[in-house]
């Protein structure tokens, strides 16, 4: 199932839809139409229904979809079976947060290395990471150790390219870069950027009096 790359909407959209489908699940819905999946996500019930179809899946048209069912597919999908590691490099406000929220929420992504260049950071616990914090000049030897694929990058921008080099050096295959400096990647390295001040002046754009 799925042997084609998916396009990156429409393995955002399954993300959401199994995080919309969980909630349902444990109300103890088990069947869901497109149409209530859509309304939920506010997309339309057509979207809705591509990307199931592009996933290889179908519902029926008196039940709709079988939620464990596609909470199960959608799992086999982004997913693996051993689960996928990841470090979070600085230990600031930012990636402290990131840590904390991302804790006990997904069993197949687990943060298991957070680093940083601070003394005073590195050998103390935090919560969501279940080993001390490491001092960044074992960044290679970890990620190697622990076969670790995904890395978040939360330090200040000025660090944002030679940290990501680093990375990508040590193996890693994915990074999440929440620092303002937009880095490149060679092609093999999945990378997504992510800024709350572009979505603020999004937002400050459409809602302003014109
Ligand atoms: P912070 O100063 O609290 O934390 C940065 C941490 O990085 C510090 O602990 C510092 O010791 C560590 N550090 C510095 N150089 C390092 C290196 N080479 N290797 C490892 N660790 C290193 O800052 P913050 O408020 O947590 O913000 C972190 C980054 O996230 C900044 O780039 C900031 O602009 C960005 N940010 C992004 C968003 C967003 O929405 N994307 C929101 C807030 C902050």
């Amino acid at each position: 199932m799925a042997a084609k790359k998916l396009p990156d909407k429409t393995v955002e959209r399954l993300s959401q839809y199994r995080r919309a489908l969980l909630i349902a699940n444990a109300t103890g819905k088990h069947h869901i139409f497109s149409h209530e999946l859509a309304a939920l996500l506010h997309i339309t019930s057509v979207q809705v229904r591509r990307d199931i179809m592009l996933i290889g899946y179908s519902g029926t048209l008196r039940q709709g979809y079988d939620v464990k069912e596609l909470i199960e597919i959608i799992g086999k999908i982004i997913d693996t079976k051993e689960g996928q590691k990841v470090a979070v490099i600085g230990i600031g406000n930012l990636g402290r947060a990131i840590i904390g929220y991302f804790s006990g929420k997904r069993t197949k992504l687990t943060v298991v290395a957070g680093f940083d260049i601070n003394p005073e950071k590195v050998d103390k616990m935090y919560a969501g990471v279940p080993c001390p914090c490491y001092h960044f000049d074992k960044l290679s030897e970890i990620i190697k150790k622990e076969n670790i694929s995904i890395g978040v990058l939360t330090v200040p921008a000025s660090e944002a390219a030679t940290v990501a080099d680093m990375l990508v050096m040590a193996g890693i295959k994915g990074i999440l870069n929440f620092t303002p400096k937009p880095i490149n990647m060679p092609s093999n390295v999945h990378l997504e950027e992510y800024d709350i001040i572009t979505s603020l002046e999004k937002l400050a754009y459409f809602v302003k009096k014109v």
